[in-house]
């Protein structure tokens, strides 16, 4: 199998398992993942298809340099094209961007201040590890919103996007879907931590810090489970692979 079909049934699966877990948000979102070398080529799903319907070979190919199919009957969303387009050129650690209003993550967006605490593992494996967008310029679809988002980005592996949803970057579809995984589980331990009204008891600087660091031993933990995910989506409906 070439390195594209691999990364089509890949990004496919994550498509289907995001929208298991009620991540979706209708026929809105977008995944994409860069084919070719300079990310200038990538994989993104088709405007307004249903994330449970999409499938290997249903992504389309776009090419950010050539905007002619933007006015073709096959033009992606706009604001997709725009962000996705603009982050898989200009860094190189975004070979896949996972884009989603969740429910957790994008209630915390809309706080004043949306940062996420250091308060156990999984809220502290985004230490230091994510940016904060909090000029929220409605739904972009210009080119300088995506551009705004890309420098805003920087080296992160995450971006909370104020006022709108997270976006997640990765090597692989793997690591970004087990970043996206945690960083949603993450933002409802926020939200319930402040629900109790209580105190929160926030990790020291430094520990924060080694905890973040040590879940980079735990990268390989990200394959072992999107792999067994996958293996639940071919028990259930092998249709992603098409
Ligand atoms: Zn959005």
């Amino acid at each position: 199998m070439s390195p594209e079909s691999e990364l089509r049934i890949d990004l496919a699966a994550a498509f289907r398992l995001i929208h298991e877990l009620d991540m979706h948000e209708s026929v809105a979102n977008h995944l994409s993942a860069a084919v070719s070398a300079d990310g200038k080529q990538f994989l993104m799903n088709r405007r307004w298809m249903h994330f449970a319907n999409v499938t290997a070979s249903n992504l389309q190919l776009l090419d950010s340099e050539d905007s002619s199919i933007m006015h073709s009957d096959e033009a992606p969303d706009a604001s997709a094209w725009s962000i996705h387009g603009n982050v898989h050129k200009a860094l190189p650690q975004a070979r896949v961007i996972l884009h989603v209003h969740s429910t957790h993550a994008t209630a915390l967006s809309t706080l004043k201040d949306p940062r996420i605490l250091p308060l156990d593992n999984n809220t502290a494996r985004f230490y230091q590890r994510i940016a904060y967008d909090t000029h929220f310029g409605g739904i972009a679809t210009s080119d300088e919103e995506g551009r705004r988002i890309k420098d805003t980005f920087g080296d992160k592996q995450a971006l909370m996007m104020g006022n709108h949803g997270i976006t997640v970057v990765g090597k692989t579809v793997a690591e970004a879907f087990e970043d996206l995984y945690y960083l949603e589980k993450a933002c409802r331990t926020m939200i319930l931590a402040y629900s109790t009204g209580q105190a929160l008891n926030v990790m020291p600087h430094e520990l924060a810090l080694e905890t973040a660091a040590s879940w980079d031993e735990f990268r390989g933990a990200s394959y072992a489970h999107f792999e067994q995910l996958k293996g639940m989506l071919d028990k259930k409906d092998l249709s992603y692979r098409d």
